[in-house]
Order: C-alpha cells, then structure tokens, then sequence
C-alpha cells in the first residue's frame, strides 16, 4: 500500500521561479526515505506539496489517510501528518507539556486524554523529565526533540522531516539520528526526511532519492540494503 504518491507533480511559484518536477514519487507505508539534492532543488517544496501546504502548478498529490484509502487532492493539513522543520519553533512563554499539547488543542481533545497523550509522546523522545521546562532552558538538540514529540503526539501515520538536524552539533546529530531510527522501528510511520547529508540519507534511510538541482527531478532512486540490529 501507498503512504504517498505524486505524479507529474511540478510548482512554479508566483514569482515564476519553477521550483519542482515534474516529479514522479511513490512512497510505500512504513518506508523510511530521504529526499537529497542541492540547496534550492525543490525538496522543501515537495514536503510542503506532500503536506498540503500549496497546491501543485500540475500534477497529483495523494496521500493515505488513516482509513487506508489514497485520496486525490490536497489533504488537510495535520491529518494523519506530522511535520518537522529545521526550525523547532517552539511558543517561548509556554511550558514544554504546553508546546507538545497544541496540536491537540487545536484537534480538541479532551485535556485528560491529551495530557496522558503529551506524557507519553516525551517519554518517546526521551524528555519524561522535562515537561514543567520552557523551551529556553533546553539545548538545540532537546527543542528539537520537543518539536519531534509535538509532531508525534497525534499519531500520524506520515512524519515529515525537512533538513531537522542540519543546525544541531556532529555529536546531537548524531544521537537523534539514532533515537529517531530506534523511533521509527518501534513507531512504524512513514517517514520522508530532507536532508543535504550523504552520510544522513544512507545512515537514517531504506531508500535514498537524489534530485537534480532546480528544478528538482528525480537523478538516482537507491535502495538501502539495511542489516536489521
Ligand atoms: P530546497 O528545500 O531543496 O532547498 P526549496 O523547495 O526551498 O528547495 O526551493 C526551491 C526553489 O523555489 C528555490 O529557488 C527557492 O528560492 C524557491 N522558493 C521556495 N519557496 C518559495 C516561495 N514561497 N516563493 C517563491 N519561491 C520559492
Ligand atoms: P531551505 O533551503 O532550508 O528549504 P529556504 O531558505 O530556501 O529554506 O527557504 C526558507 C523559507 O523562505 C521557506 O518557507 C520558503 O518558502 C521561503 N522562500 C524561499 N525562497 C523564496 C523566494 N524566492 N521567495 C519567497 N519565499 C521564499
């Protein structure tokens, strides 16, 4: 089954910069995969296009939905999709608990429901402990893994990635890259993780998609022989 698929999918954005494709992209659930290509190849806009952020100038973008059905068209944003930006943008004035706890506010959920949520999703990352901290007495790496827990706390079945690590040290990098892997093992989400890093894409990755600089296509589409711990 399909977690992702775009076909023919090209952006040209209002300034007419032509950003993207046509690319062809099929992402199976479960998979873990690394879109890599110069800076300015289009990667962050296929993740924005795959998250419903903008429409495609042609093309079709599906995605799954919990009920397992690929639906054409844009999807709402935040169903059944996390994402993770470079930029952990976290609300300074609030709690960590109160950062995770957003997206199910916006969702609705029941407060007991969404605090027992918000527990486990930083047990996940490894910040049981932290909850009652504000964001500015944590290091990069731990705002970090705060914004991966915010974007696991409503289960979505698709984590998106774009470039997460590249601000943050060769030694944290390299710790989240583990917990992420050990993450996604446990988790099994479909994981789509931008990065400009050879070492990252083949380290993280069950496949490796390198694009063309602008406008992105697709040059090579590589599997990743990985050797189960
Ligand atoms: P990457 O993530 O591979 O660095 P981007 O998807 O961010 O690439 O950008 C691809 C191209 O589209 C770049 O030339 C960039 O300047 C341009 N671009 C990205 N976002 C916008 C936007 N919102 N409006 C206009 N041009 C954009
Ligand atoms: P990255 O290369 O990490 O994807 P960029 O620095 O290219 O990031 O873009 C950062 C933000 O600026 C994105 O939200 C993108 O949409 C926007 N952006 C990039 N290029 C342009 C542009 N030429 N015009 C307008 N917005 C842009």
């Amino acid at each position: 089954a399909l977690a992702v698929s775009l076909r023919g999918v090209t952006k040209t954005y209002d300034t007419g910069v032509m950003a993207l494709g046509p690319l062809d992209l099929a992402v199976r659930k479960g998979e873990f995969i690394s879109l890599l290509g110069p800076s300015g190849c289009g990667k962050s806009t296929a993740l924005r296009l795959i998250a419903g952020l903008g429409a495609p100038s042609s093309g079709i973008v599906r995605v799954s939905r919990h009920d397992g059905e690929a639906q054409p068209g844009r999807v709402q944003p935040g169903h059944g999709i996390g994402f993770v930006f470079q930029e952990p943008t976290l609300m300074p004035w609030t709690s960590v608990r109160e950062n995770v706890r957003l997206p199910l506010r916006l969702a609705r959920v029941p407060k007991a429901e969404a605090l027992a949520r918000v527990d486990a999703a930083l047990a996940s990352v490894g910040l049981a402990d932290f909850a009652e901290a504000f964001p500015r007495e944590l290091s990069g790496g731990m705002k970090m893994r705060v914004s991966l827990a915010r974007a696991l706390v409503t289960d979505p079945d698709i984590l998106l990635m774009d470039e997460p690590f590249a601000a943050l040290d060769e030694i944290t990098r390299f710790r989240l890259n583990n917990d992420l892997l050990a993450l996604w093992r446990s988790l099994g989400k479909t994981v789509v993780f931008v990065t400009h890093s050879v070492f990252e894409s083949v380290y993280l990755s069950q496949r490796v998609v390198v694009m063309t600089a602008r406008p992105g296509r697709i040059q090579a589409d590589i599997r990743i022989e990985t050797v189960e711990p």
